[in-house]
C-alpha cells in the first residue's frame, strides 16, 4: 500500500511519523524547497488531549518538552491607553497547561523524527486523479507524476486535495498584518518588557494590536481586523489593508499602520514603529462550520484541509489530532484502509463541530466593539457556587 501524503505541516509530519512507528511507510510530497525554506510563523500552544496527545503517540513526548516555552502561556491583555485588565501567569513548572513551542521547532522536533527518504521536497502537488483500477495519480508543478493507493491531504488551508471530497468555500473572517521586531531585548528592550515572555493583546474598537515573544528573541506584531470593515472609524482602514501584501496589493506602509491606531498610548504603537521590514498581509479564512463529505475510497484529509477555523489556538492542535487518530485507524485496520478513513472520518466530523463553532464565536467576540469586556468575561472564571 502506498500511502501518499500532500503537505509537512504539523498534521502531514505527524501522521508521517505515528504511522512510521507502526511500521507503516508513506512518502510526504512537500513544496517547499527544504526546511529552512521560509519563516514558520509564531508559537504554538499544545494543549494535553490534542496536541500533546498526538506527540506522546509519536514518540515524542519528551522532546517537546524541552523545547517547550512553557512561560510562553503568560498572557497580557492591555487597553488602547496601555493599562493592564488582565495578567494571566502559567504556575510554575505547571505540566497541566498548555505550553508553547516555536513553529520551527515542532517542525523541527517532527522532521528529525522520520527517515530521510519520508520528505520530497519542492514537490507541489498541482492534481490528483482517480487512476482506473484505485487510488491516484498525482501531477507536481514542475509536470513530475508518481502514483499512490491512498492520497491524504494534509496540504492546508487551499488544499488541492479537498476538491476530490468536498466543494466548501472559503470565507475571508479578518484580515491580519504581521510584522517582527528582532534582537528586541538589546535594541528594544522596552518592547521586551511590555510583551513579557509570552503575548500581549491590546484590545481596542474592532482592531487587535498582539504581540508574541519568540526563543530565537524575536517579536512577531500582529494587527487583525475585521474583514467587513464593521465597526472601524475610516472605512479606508480596511480598503487600505485590503489593498496591501503578497497576493493582496502592494504592502502597507507603516504610516498607513499607525494610522489605524491614533489615541492609543506611544508606548503600544512603538510595537509597529520598531517593525523590521514591511507588513505582511493576509486574509485569515475559514470553512463553513458542519463541513463533511461522502467517504471515498482511497483518500481523506486531516487540519485545515479538513476543517479550516479561525485562528483561535485550535488548528495545529487539531490537525495533529486528526493525525494520531488517522493513523491509529490505518494500523489497526492495514488491510482495509477504507474502513479506516470511515471510521477517522466519523469521529473527526463529531469532535470538530462544537470545535469549529468555539473558534467562530470567539473570532467574532475578539473583532466586537465591545472586545475587551467580552474577553475578560471569557477569560475570568466563575465564582465558585
Ligand atoms: C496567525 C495564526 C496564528 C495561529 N495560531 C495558532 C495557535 O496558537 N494554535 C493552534 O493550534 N493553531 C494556530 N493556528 C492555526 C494553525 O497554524 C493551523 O491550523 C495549522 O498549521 C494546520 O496544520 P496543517 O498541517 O493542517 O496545515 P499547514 O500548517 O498549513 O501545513 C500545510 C503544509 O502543506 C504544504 N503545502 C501546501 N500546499 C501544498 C501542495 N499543493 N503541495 C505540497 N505541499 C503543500 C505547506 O507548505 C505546508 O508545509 C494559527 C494560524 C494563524 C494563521
Amino acid at each position: 500500500m502506498r500511502i501518499a501524503i500532500a503537505g509537512g505541516g504539523p498534521g502531514g509530519l505527524t501522521l508521517a511519523r505515528i504511522l512510521h512507528r507502526h511500521g507503516i511507510g508513506a512518502v510526504v510530497y512537500e513544496r517547499d524547497a527544504d526546511r529552512s525554506a521560509r519563516t514558520q510563523g509564531g508559537m504554538l500552544d499544545l494543549h494535553s488531549e490534542s496536541g500533546q496527545h498526538a506527540l506522546t503517540e509519536a514518540g515524542l513526548a519528551g522532546r517537546f518538552w524541552s523545547a517547550a516555552r512553557p512561560e510562553g502561556e503568560e498572557l497580557r491583555i492591555l487597553d488602547p491607553a496601555g493599562r493592564m485588565l488582565l495578567h494571566h501567569r502559567p504556575q510554575p513548572s505547571s505540566v497541566a497547561g498548555r505550553p508553547e513551542i516555536d513553529r520551527s521547532d515542532l517542525r523541527d522536533l517532527l522532521l528529525d523524527s522520520l527517515p530521510g527518504d519520508t520528505i520530497v521536497w519542492q514537490h507541489r502537488l498541482v492534481a490528483a486523479t482517480p487512476r482506473p483500477g484505485g487510488g491516484f495519480a498525482l501531477t507536481f508543478d514542475d509536470g513530475r507524476t508518481t502514483g499512490c493507493d491512498v492520497l491524504i491531504g494534509a496540504d492546508g488551508a487551499r488544499s488541492v486535495v479537498r476538491p476530490l471530497l468536498t466543494d466548501a468555500p472559503l470565507s475571508t473572517v479578518a484580515l491580519l498584518a504581521e510584522l517582527s521586531v528582532g534582537d528586541v531585548d538589546r535594541r528594544h528592550p522596552d518592547l521586551a518588557a511590555l510583551v513579557g515572555p509570552g503575548n500581549l493583546w491590546c484590545l481596542g474598537e474592532s482592531r487587535i494590536l498582539a504581540a508574541q515573544r519568540l526563543g530565537d528573541g524575536s517579536l512577531r506584531v500582529g494587527i487583525s481586523l475585521p474583514a467587513d470593515g464593521v465597526g472601524l472609524d475610516a472605512a479606508s482602514d480596511t480598503r487600505a489593508l485590503l489593498a496591501g501584501g503578497p497576493g493582496l496589493g502592494a504592502a502597507p506602509d507603516t504610516r498607513t499602520l499607525l494610522d489605524m491606531f491614533r489615541g492609543w498610548s506611544p508606548r503600544l504603537t512603538a510595537l509597529v514603529e520598531a517593525a523590521d521590514g514591511a507588513a505582511t498581509m493576509r486574509r485569515i479564512e475559514t470553512m463553513p462550520i458542519g463541513t463533511r463529505w461522502a467517504t471515498r475510497p482511497g483518500v481523506t484529509l486531516i487540519g485545515d484541509a479538513a476543517h479550516l477555523m479561525p485562528p483561535v489556538g485550535e488548528g495545529a492542535n487539531q490537525a495533529m489530532l486528526d493525525a494520531a487518530e488517522l493513523a491509529a485507524a490505518l494500523a489497526a485496520n492495514p488491510a482495509d484502509p477504507d474502513a479506516a478513513i470511515r471510521a477517522y472520518e466519523e469521529t473527526m466530523f463529531r469532535r470538530i463541530g462544537p470545535i469549529a463553532e468555539m473558534s467562530a464565536r470567539v473570532q467574532v467576540m475578539m473583532l466586537t466593539p465591545t472586545a475587551a469586556a467580552d474577553l475578560l468575561r471569557f477569560f475570568t472564571p466563575e465564582p465558585a457556587g
